[in-house]
């Protein structure tokens, strides 16, 4: 497996963030390969680890001193690991320029545990990049989940596309087309177009996304860069492996309709 394209794309133009929420049955295997390509001291190419070099010699040995994986203590995270992660971040990275803590779990944490992370988050230390995983996203505040990227990778939801009625697509680009120019109430007010049907609301994403994969591969009109389109894409394929879940459609909506149309904007 290979790190996930926009994550590449990341890493290639240097913006890489403090904190990522992996979440979907890759999220491990993806956690690893963005910590090895973070600290590779070689790289092929930018997130591609060499796998030869000293750091991703004592990466694979589980023996790198800037990368600490906190594991969950029966089950749980509680303040004691969290307060391991404090001290283990705000430590100078021995080989390279960045430290990297892994965080498996991070939805099953005490809320002390919670509140240590959010501090943590906060204010991070600068050389820290932090890898937290989660089976379950929703599951954590939405003040931890707004100060990490969040990643589904391989969610069932988002791998098969359904049937899309023209009428669906006419909508979803219309909507984009739009966005650049709407005013943020009108916005919420659109948000709320598919407000009493879960599964229209769900179509409606996956006929947004299919326009963004084609604007991508330059089939479709957008003043969106590449970037703002992969970020956008991304962004949808976790709201719809979400929405099939428990989440709250309403906040759900506002925040991808929110985030669509700051991308949207020049
Ligand atoms: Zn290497």
């Amino acid at each position: 497996m290979e790190l996930h394209p926009y994550l590449k794309t990341q890493l290639a133009n240097g913006q890489v963030s403090h904190a990522y929420l992996f979440s979907g049955q890759h999220a491990s295997a993806q956690a690893d390969l963005l910590a090895a390509a973070l600290l590779c001291q070689n790289p092929l190419q930018p997130g591609q680890a060499c796998g030869v070099c000293p750091a991703c010699r004592n990466l694979q040995a589980g023996t790198h001193p800037d990368c600490r994986t906190v594991e969950p203590k029966d089950g749980l995270h509680r303040v004691e690991q969290m307060r391991e992660l404090v001290a283990s971040a705000s430590l100078s990275p021995v080989l390279g320029k960045r430290k990297v803590c892994i965080l498996p779990a991070a939805d099953k944490m005490t809320e002390d545990g919670t509140n240590t992370l959010l501090k943590l988050l906060e204010e991070p230390p600068e050389n820290a990049v932090f890898l937290l995983q989660a089976a379950a996203p929703d599951a954590l505040l939405p003040t931890i989940l707004s100060r990490c990227q969040l990643f589904c990778f391989g969610g069932n939801a988002a791998e098969v596309e359904p049937e899309l009625s023209e009428e669906l697509l006419d909508a979803a680009e219309t909507l984009l087309a739009q966005l650049p120019e709407m005013p943020l109430y009108q916005v919420l007010i659109r948000a709320r177009d598919y407000e009493k049907d879960r599964e229209q609301q769900k179509l409606f994403f996956f006929a947004l996304l299919k326009l963004i994969h084609s604007a991508v591969k330059g089939q479709h009109p957008t003043e969106m860069s590449v970037e703002a389109l992969l970020r956008s894409a991304n962004m949808l394929e976790t709201a719809i492996d979400l929405i099939s879940r428990s989440v709250n459609q309403k906040m759900l909506t506002d925040v991808v309709y929110l985030r669509l149309w700051q991308s949207a904007l020049r």
